[in-house]
């Protein structure tokens, strides 16, 4: 499959080239030239088919033949080594656990595929190709993970010091290898602004191969596709008319269930889950996309002001508001709201959500006051343990700590501290 460049003024690619460029040198993100349905004859026996089945017949035609069959196989079961179950909340609200890979969010999935493509394609070269990322969180675990011992690949994350919790700092900062983590004195957005200089700065760009692992980057947003495909397995038997409630930031995740939807998947409806940052909720109020500078929430996540996917959901429903706002709707949710949501999902079905999930609960409601007949799940995205203390001080309750992250807490945080460009620039070359 070939890319095409949505600011359109770049040459088409390949999966490979995509991969490795991330951003197309117009700075659009690239988008697969066509989609083609599978065939009807997928979805209804979809019964019989393994997840990584699903997965192979769903992503197939964006990757290879860059990626042969037999690789793409192995780098499937490789990503796909944990589950992703649907837990019945009530009769017309379920959820969708994405958490229960290495790092305990939805991040996993897409960081796993894309270290492997990446590994695939540079196994016989011998230039280096560095991943520079920018975390508030949670991708930089995912990817420090997803690309450990990864050969030919360098990792370097950025983040900001004293902004991230425990579990997330230890999460990146512990692994050794090809990881290194860069503690900046500063903020995300401070993070993200270096990050985005390096990718234009001649000098670095000539001396090394620079690449990003955010959903910008097709190998990290694709697979995301698969989630929905595996929550449909589990649910077509008993629910008909099924909506999914996506807690979105920078609204990767969604989109991929839309590319799903685009692929043929019986869904119903699409939600937005939104926080304080409501520029996509906003847009499908007014038809007027306004970036803002991001709130910071207790799901943070989600505190994005100009989500880089939103061109990517515009582009498969032909630019067209109309058609869009059929198939989307949106929310927006207080941090208030979010803790009510954890309370009452806590005291009234004895389940723990994280803010993240919460949203998504509180969207699911909201959309079935007026469509009573849906079946709405929403994604659980992280583990309620990633946000500790939120989570403890509202049930009222300790988290017992899960494998993963009493692993993780045990070692030795190593990090290089950083505060300006020049320090960034310095520590590349
Ligand atoms: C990244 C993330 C999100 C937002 O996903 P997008 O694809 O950026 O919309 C939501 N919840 C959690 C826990 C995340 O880590």
């Amino acid at each position: 499959m070939n890319y095409f460049s949505l600011n359109k003024k770049a040459p088409n690619t390949t999966f490979k080239n995509a991969v490795i460029k991330g951003l197309a040198p117009d700075k659009g993100l690239y988008f697969p030239e066509s989609i083609t349905p599978l065939p009807d004859s997928f979805f209804k026996s979809i019964d019989s088919l393994s997840y990584s089945e699903i997965a192979f017949e769903a992503i197939k035609q964006f990757v290879t033949p860059d990626i042969p069959e037999a690789v793409l196989k192995d780098i499937i079961e490789d990503t796909l080594s944990f589950d992703f179950p649907v837990e019945k909340i009530t009769d017309s609200i379920s959820t969708l656990e994405l958490f229960h890979g290495p790092t305990m969010a939805f991040k996993d999935v897409g960081a796993r595929f894309m270290a492997r493509c990446l590994g695939y394609f540079n196994q016989n070269n011998t230039n280096e190709v560095t991943v520079l990322v920018a975390t508030s969180g949670d991708t930089g675990g995912a990817v420090a993970n997803g690309f450990l011992g990864v050969e030919g690949v360098n990792v370097v994350i950025l983040y900001p010091s004293g902004k991230v919790s425990d579990i997330q700092e230890k999460q990146l900062t512990t692994l050794k290898k090809n990881i290194k983590a860069l503690e900046v004195h500063g903020t995300f957005d401070d993070c993200q602004a270096m990050v985005k200089r390096a990718f234009l700065d001649d000098t670095l760009t000539s001396k090394m191969q620079l690449t990003s692992a955010n959903s910008i980057n097709v190998a990290r947003w694709l697979p995301q596709l698969f989630y929905f495909m595996f929550a449909y397995k589990q649910l077509h038997k008993s629910y008909d008319n099924i909506v999914f409630s996506v807690p979105s930031g920078n609204f990767g995740n969604i989109c991929a269930g839309m590319m799903a939807q685009r692929l043929g998947l019986p869904v119903k409806h699409f939600i937005a889950a939104n926080n304080a940052n409501a520029i996509v909720y906003n847009y499908l109020q007014t038809q007027q996309y306004e970036p803002k500078p991001s709130v910071q929430t207790i799901s943070n996540a989600m505190d994005v002001g100009d989500p880089s996917n939103f061109v990517r959901i515009q582009e498969l429903h032909n630019n067209d508001f109309e058609t869009l706002s059929k198939q989307l709707s949106g929310y927006s949710f207080t941090d208030e709201e979010t803790i009510k949501a954890i309370e009452e999902l806590y005291n009234e079905y004895n389940y723990i959500a994280d803010p993240h999930g919460a949203v998504g609960y509180l969207a699911c409601k909201s959309h079935l006051k007026t469509n009573p007949n849906d079946h709405c799940v929403f994604l659980e995205t992280a583990h309620p343990t990633k946000f500790l203390d939120v989570v403890e001080d509202t049930i009222k309750e300790n988290i017992d700590l899960p494998e993963q992250i009493l692993k993780v807490m045990k070692k030795k945080k190593r990090s290089v501290e950083i505060s300006t460009y020049e320090d960034l620039k310095a520590f590349l070359l």
